[in-house]
């Protein structure tokens, strides 16, 4: 076995941990760009303790998940500053928005330049401003994570810029951040989550260290989403869910992700549903398929037996088998009143180009077995 394995430089963990900051931020740079959410809410007591530092502070709000432009317009306004540190403290919108940023103080160039798919894939070539990123929702983990997700409204499409120099240096991970999440956001974050740490979990490029930390972050989603779910002020529900983001982080980094981040990333830029329902909506129908055409094409495969072990750990029953797991998360998704590809705005019409983009999509190399062109179309069929 031969592996590599990333993550953020330092990660501090803990309630209360988020009050930790400014004194470490303060070693870091003197002129921060905090990027946060719409309102200033739970970045205001960070604001003033980074001032207190003597930190001159420019904050941005970034309110939607970041487009090119918007990641852009925030590359401009902290050039103009001379920012020499990047916080984002948010959902996974804000804090892909300041991986942008940041690698973009100290990197020259035109942005679309550094994108995946839609650019040249441009490597950085000069490691990225410190970074700080904070998160407050439970589900991209991707203040572990080298990429960063941008909406490209011209193309249609969702695509990644990608470097290690995009590893954040410090993820504060502060689950009471996480205690005024609305249920309806509690529920696409943390399915987002589960997505993870299953597709990597199956993913044909898995390793034994990535497996582990995908066993224990599904270990706690099965113990704790719906709990916090249904009883948004449970810490012990909030603290697993934030666990088990950072986890599905640290392992798709280093692992790879499957056919829903495949046909997730395209879509997130065909129709307007936040990236967690999207994935939530197709999650299910994605394990249907991958297991029957594993069963069918592959039937002795690693990728078959982990959609065993997979079921096992979510259904907290040895004897179940992959098609148990299937039930579990269909019934969760009931529970979390996930919503169908049509109600989130696909039309049939866009299936035929939405296909040919998943087939593109960096994340469908990790699916455990190739599907078809047919395949990929039952599975909007059966989402839709
Ligand atoms: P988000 O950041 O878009 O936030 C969703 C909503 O939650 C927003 O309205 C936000 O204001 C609100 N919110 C955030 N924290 C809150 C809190 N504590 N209390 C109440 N409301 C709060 O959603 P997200 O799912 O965290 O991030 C989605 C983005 O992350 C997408 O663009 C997706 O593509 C990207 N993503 C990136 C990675 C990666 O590795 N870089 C991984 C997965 C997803």
């Amino acid at each position: 076995m031969r592996f590599q394995f990333s993550t953020a430089n330092q990660i501090h963990f803990g309630p209360g941990s988020v009050n930790q900051i400014a004194p470490l931020a303060a070693k870091m740079g003197r002129r921060p760009m905090v990027l946060t959410g719409r309102s200033l809410e739970r970045a205001g007591g960070l604001i003033e303790a980074l001032a207190a530092e003597g930190m001159e502070v420019f904050r941005r709000p970034v309110t939607a998940e970041p487009t090119v432009d918007m990641a852009l317009e925030a590359v401009h306004s902290a050039r103009r500053a001379a920012c020499d540190l990047v916080i984002g403290m948010g959902g996974g919108s804000v804090i892909d928005t300041g991986k942008v940023v940041a690698a973009l103080i100290t990197n020259s160039g035109r942005l679309v330049d550094y994108l995946e798919v839609i650019g040249k894939a441009r490597p950085l070539v000069h490691p990225s401003a410190p970074y700080i990123a904070i998160p407050t929702t439970a589900g991209t983990g991707s203040e572990a994570t080298r990429n960063a997700v941008l909406g490209s409204p011209q193309h249609r499409v969702k695509v990644s810029m990608r470097s290690p120099y995009m590893l954040p240096d410090l993820a504060v991970i502060d689950p009471d951040l996480t205690l005024s999440l609305p249920p309806a956001i509690t529920a696409a974050t943390g399915l987002d989550a589960l997505t993870q740490l299953m597709e990597a979990f199956v993913s044909s490029q898995s390793n034994a260290l990535t497996d582990g930390i995908c066993r224990e972050g599904l270990h706690r989603v099965a113990g704790s989403l719906q709990s916090a779910y249904e009883n948004g002020s449970d810490p012990i529900a909030r603290e697993n869910m934030c666990l088990a983001s950072l986890f599905s982080g640290m392992a798709l980094a280093n692992s790879k992700l499957g056919a829903v981040h495949g046909i997730a990333g395209p879509l997130g830029g065909m129709i307007s549903g936040a990236h967690g329902a999207i994935c939530a909506a197709l999650l299910p129908h994605v394990m249907h398929t991958n297991v029957r055409a594993l069963r069918r094409r592959d039937a002795h495969s690693a990728g078959l037996e982990r959609y065993g072990e997979l079921a096992r750990i979510l259904t907290r029953n040895a004897n179940a088998r992959a098609e148990d797991g299937i039930r579990w998360v269909k019934d969760l998704c009931q529970t979390l009143q996930v919503k169908s590809l049509a109600s989130l705005g696909l039309n049939k019409a866009d299936f035929a180009s939405l296909v040919a983009k998943s087939q593109k999509a960096s994340s469908m190399q990790g699916n455990p077995i190739r599907l078809t062109e047919a395949e990929l179309m039952e599975i909007l069929e059966m989402a839709g």
